[in-house]
């Protein structure tokens, strides 16, 4: 084994540890919990039982990639990933929300959870929408001025872009309790 092969070899086992990590927990409650505070993101999936497939963390305050044998990826239903400030699903999230066929597709941040559920005649063809998202993000934002943060404008366009796609988007904070649209505090 050459020195070369060597390290692509310890690379690639090491992405497998970090891939397959329980490290947050096995089921979905103690994920959420885990990972709600976690300085970096860490996104988990599920299968449509509650089991747990997967989990991946790059430890960086960047996006996860979930890379998934695809095997696994047939299987899944349940993505769960935190944000480290509160904020709502970002363009890569709806994304992969799609990619993975998932159900349920969920953010925890320090003091929401988000909640996406797939339509029941399934996620929107094509990828207009999701280039609508980042429109009608900036749109809001130009509207309301500085009333209005990044984070606050997402949350907004992702409401509208739900309604009219028939995704249900829903906000939570960590009690359970429902947040209206309007009353979301975001940093
Ligand atoms: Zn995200």
């Amino acid at each position: 084994m050459t020195e070369e092969t060597l390290s692509t070899y310890i690379e690639s086992a090491i992405n497998n540890i970090q891939h397959n990590t329980s490290e947050s927990g096995n089921n979905l409650q103690e994920v959420m919990t885990n990972i709600r505070h976690r300085p970096y993101e860490v996104g988990a999936m599920f299968d449509c039982c509650g089991q747990k497939i997967c989990e991946k963390t790059n430890h960086s305050y960047e996006a996860v990639v979930v890379a998934m044998p695809d095997e696994w990826r047939d299987l899944a239903n349940l993505m769960v990933h935190n944000h480290v400030i509160d904020r709502t699903f970002s363009t890569g999230d709806l994304i992969a929300s799609k990619n993975f066929d998932l159900g349920i597709s969920i953010v925890v941040t320090p003091s929401y959870n988000f909640y996406l559920f797939r339509p029941t005649k399934g996620w929107p063809e094509g990828n207009e929408w999701i280039e609508e998202y980042s429109i009608l993000i900036k749109k809001i934002q130009q509207s309301r001025r500085h009333n209005c943060n990044w984070a606050t404008a997402s949350h907004l366009a992702l409401d509208e872009l739900a309604n009219h796609y028939g995704i249900i988007y829903r906000v939570t904070d960590l009690h359970g309790n429902s947040i209206p649209k309007e009353e979301l505090k975001v940093s």
